[in-house]
């Protein structure tokens, strides 16, 4: 179990793993290209190389690259779908050439179609992409929230649309913010989070979570809205997280933050340093729990 974090890559993508290596990230998420713009970013081959070698000398791994926030694979648009395709394809590319181990993407939202209608459409986008970029990179599905009409808050969707695609290179991202706010999956107690494992296994398989993120909530179990938290100051606490951490299924997983920060400057050496200490005593209690 290694604690990560999502930290900024700005002026190179080799200064992301110097900003990780200095909040005591043991992995590491970012951006492959700004967040809210189809505009790709070019990374220069000397600043891939750089990112390696880096994350090589300070064994800061996995690697994983979160995707734009404006794909919307549900989209009525067939302009925006290409794009989304195109933009996913990208950062697989991408992830395959700095040694990434996927790209962590949200479905989308299906604006009241359900997500019934828009499953063929959303599984051929993904097959698309993957096609695009063949290689070893993984798409990973994050679950959501669960707001306005967005796609992917219960497990048995993601298991349907990964069943859909039908690729083994299509993994999940587990956000424990979303899990918790969606309602469905309380993971701060310990018999609502073994029966959200149980269900996760059922509906996708347990073999195909590869990584978590990390984040406390800033609204109420159930609250429905995608609102992190620093550790330890949101409704799943640390007694949460150390709960989550004891069970068996996050056991090799990276953890990887995606708070505000307490200086309000994103994921910090805090909130690295809170997890790990909850990641020592949830070792400390051994394997009890199932
Ligand atoms: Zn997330
Ligand atoms: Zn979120």
């Amino acid at each position: 179990m290694r604690i990560g974090a999502h930290v900024s890559s700005s002026g190179g993508l080799d200064l992301a793993l110097d900003r990780a290596h200095e909040i005591g990230a043991e992995a590491i998420q970012i951006f492959g290209a700004s967040p809210q713009s189809w505009r790709r970013t070019n990374h220069t081959p000397e600043k891939k190389a750089l990112f390696i070698q880096k994350s090589r000398d300070w064994g800061i791994a996995p690697v994983f690259i979160h995707a734009i926030y404006l794909i919307n694979l549900a989209t009525e648009n067939e302009e925006n779908l290409k794009k989304g395709i195109a933009a996913l394809s990208a950062d697989l590319a991408l992830a395959g050439e700095i040694g990434a181990q996927g790209v962590i993407f949200h479905i989308g939202s299906h604006r009241g179609v359900g997500l019934e209608g828009k499953l063929g459409q959303i599984a051929q986008a993904m097959q698309t992409a993957l096609a695009d970029s063949p290689g070893r990179p993984q798409l990973c599905i994050e679950n959501c929230a669960g707001m306005g009409d967005s796609i992917g808050s219960r497990f048995a969707d993601i298991g349907r649309i990964m069943q859909a695609v039908g690729s083994p290179r299509v993994k999940v991202c587990l956000d424990t913010q979303h899990s918790f706010a969606s309602g469905y999956y309380n993971l701060a107690d310990r018999d609502g989070l073994a029966r959200a494992m149980e269900e996760f296994e059922r509906e996708i398989g347990l073999e195909h979570l590869v990584a978590v993120h990390a984040n406390d909530s800033k609204c109420p179990f159930g609250g429905g809205l995608d609102r992190h938290e620093n550790i330890g100051a949101g409704h799943i606490g640390t007694e949460g997280f150390a709960n989550i951490m004891a069970h068996t299924a996050f056991k090799e997983l990276p953890f990887l933050l995606e708070v505000p920060g307490f200086e309000k400057q994103g994921p910090d050496a805090q909130n690295v340093a809170l997890l790990k200490q909850v990641r020592e005593r949830a070792g400390g209690q051994g394997e009890g729990l199932e």
